[in-house]
């Protein structure tokens, strides 16, 4: 098939992982094989690219912590520079820190004040969107930094969850929707 489709496949189901009910993607055997991975990051790399396939992004976000592993890569095929998102506490510089709802509680996100310049333009990777939450937040702290968001680009989405409505109007890639 296309590479792409075969990658995909390697995307492995876990049912009742963290919790009872939960069905988890675990993309790890597509991160252990080399063609499928490579697949994937070039993939997520097209969403940074102009209609002429030149770079359009100054920076690549990558979401704590499978946004790591994505996200890295996929700055590296742009040419240009990666900035983590992190869980909060674990940056040791100056952050703008956003707060966002869970199901249970709430998450606060972190980004170093100087990693994104005012006026630049991002990609953000993560592997799942789930109910954008995650995703939500980030936006915020491009918006922060005074830069903006030319694109999100995702591994997959949980088609049944509203993350794409919680986005808004942000051009939003997914290579899977399940
Ligand atoms: P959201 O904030 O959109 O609700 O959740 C997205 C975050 O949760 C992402 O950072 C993602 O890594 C993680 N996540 C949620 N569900 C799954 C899943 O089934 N598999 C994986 N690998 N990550 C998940």
């Amino acid at each position: 098939g296309t590479g792409l489709a075969d990658a995909l496949a390697l995307i492995a189901d876990v049912p009742d992982f963290p919790e009872p009910g939960i069905l988890f993607k675990d993309i790890t055997p597509l991160l252990a094989d080399h063609t499928a991975f490579t697949a994937v990051v070039q993939a997520l790399a097209d969403a940074g690219r102009d209609g002429s396939g030149r770079p359009a992004v100054d920076k690549v976000l990558g979401m704590e912590s499978r946004g790591f592993i994505l996200g890295a890569p996929v700055a590296l095929a742009l040419e240009v520079g990666f900035v983590p998102v992190r869980k909060v506490g674990k940056l040791p510089r100056e952050t703008y820190a956003v707060s966002y709802a869970l199901e249970y509680g709430e998450a606060t996100l972190e980004v170093h004040r100087d990693a994104v310049r005012p006026g630049e333009s991002v990609l953000l990777v993560d592997d799942v969107l789930a109910t954008g939450g995650t995703a939500r937040a980030t936006l915020d702290l491009v918006e922060k930094c005074g830069a903006s968001v030319h694109a999100v680009a995702m591994l997959m989405e949980l088609g049944f969850l509203p993350g794409r409505e919680t986005l808004g109007d942000v051009p939003l890639t997914t290579l899977l929707t399940v």
